[in-house]
């Protein structure tokens, strides 16, 4: 069984500090550390509240909504999370358990100063506690919920009463438990800005303090680890440091065309297919050769005679088919004698996806031709 331990203050202030001296991402930027522990896609990961024994009145209303709000609502969005990665669904029987407790010291490492914690990364028998402050302050910190009240009071670091968003604690827990983001005490070292998976939590009113779903170098380790869920979503904006990334953007992507040549009769259309797919190489793991569905692809042409292109000629949108091609395009000419056209085809590239022209365009040409032909 993992475990692990949230937070320490000290941690807390470097990462405010690093951010008032204006540091920006370049250093590490990468995808977070993690774990394939799911052999499933979309591993149905049901839970349940488990209320003590003995306990005779449920947890309070803001438990259960920042917890469902954060595991089946946050977790699986489709715009910070398109990843094959595990599912949560609230059930009474449910092999996962989540527990409001008032326990002094952290279920899940036995330490003091704890806040939220988790267990059994990685199983369908994973385990989340959240702490009871009402019950079992902390005897040192004054620590609390932002959502007891909907409220913080003013950070006094005399007192050192900080207080925390729920759901940004949860998304953390979520990450261990689902992805196997962070699988070391250390966590990581990326910026409050690329990962909710660092040491420190930040308190109320810092940065990131109500973040309530994954950030880019997150969402990168778990599409990197289970794949996209919707190939026509989109990818992290967190690959350009991996291997085989590169800036700006990242991922390469590479357009194809079936044929070189094809060859019609005047007055007809001829059909160009071809692929638009991310680079094949294992360096992209889970994404490798995923076709670029719902993106544009561009054509420019000219006549064979001529050396200047005319840009944006035509377009076609890919569309999700793997393997082989997954887009097409007719094309006619309003020639009277034979012609022939050269036509080079590729993709603009997104967040995430660099644009195709950086492993060359697809070449092909047209030729119509006076019967017989
Ligand atoms: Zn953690």
């Amino acid at each position: 069984m993992r475990a692990h331990r949230m937070k320490l203050i000290g941690a807390t202030a470097a990462a405010a500090l690093a951010l008032l001296i204006g540091v920006t991402v370049a250093q590490g930027h990468s995808p977070v550390v993690g774990e394939r522990r799911f052999t499933n896609d979309n591993q149905p990961l049901p839970y349940k509240f488990l209320v003590p024994a003995g306990a005779t009145t449920p947890y309070p209303a803001w438990v259960y909504s920042a917890t469902n709000g954060a595991l089946t609502a946050n977790w699986p969005s489709a715009a910070d999370n398109n990843s094959r990665t595990a599912i949560f669904s609230s059930t009474a029987t449910g092999a996962g358990t989540v527990e409001y407790t008032p326990q002094n010291t952290s279920p899940c490492s036995g330490l003091m100063n704890w806040i939220q914690c988790s267990s059994g990364w990685g199983t369908t028998s994973f385990k989340i506690y959240i702490r009871n402050f009402l019950v079992q302050p902390d005897p040192t910190t004054g620590w609390r919920w932002y959502d007891t009240a909907g409220s913080c009071p003013v950070y006094d670091s005399t007192k050192n009463n900080a207080c925390y968003y729920a759901r940004r604690g949860l998304i953390h827990e979520v990450g261990h438990v689902a992805v196997h983001l962070a699988p070391t005490a250390a966590h990581t070292s990326e910026l409050e800005t690329d990962t909710v998976m660092r040491a420190a939590q930040p308190r109320y009113n810092l940065s990131g303090w109500n973040t309530e779903t994954l950030r880019e170098c997150d969402e990168a380790r778990a599409q990197l680890l289970y794949d996209v869920r919707n190939t026509a979503g989109p990818y992290a904006g967190c690959f350009d440091h991996i291997a085989g990334g590169a800036s700006p953007n990242g991922l390469y992507s590479k357009a194809t065309v079936a044929a070189s040549a094809y060859t019609v009769c005047l007055g007809t259309t001829a059909t160009a297919t071809g692929r638009l797919a991310i680079l094949t190489t294992t360096n992209y793991q889970e994404l490798s050769n995923n076709p670029l569905s719902n993106r544009t692809l561009w054509f420019d042409r000219k006549p064979s005679t001529s050396s200047t292109w005319t840009p944006n000629v035509a377009s076609t949108t890919a569309s999700n088919a793997s393997p082989g091609s997954n887009w097409s395009r007719a094309f006619t000419t309003s020639a009277t004698t034979p012609i022939t056209y050269n036509f080079r085809a590729y993709y603009l590239g997104e967040t995430g996806v660099n644009a195709s022209l950086a492993q060359g365009y697809a070449l092909f040409n047209i030729t119509w031709k006076s019967a017989p032909c």
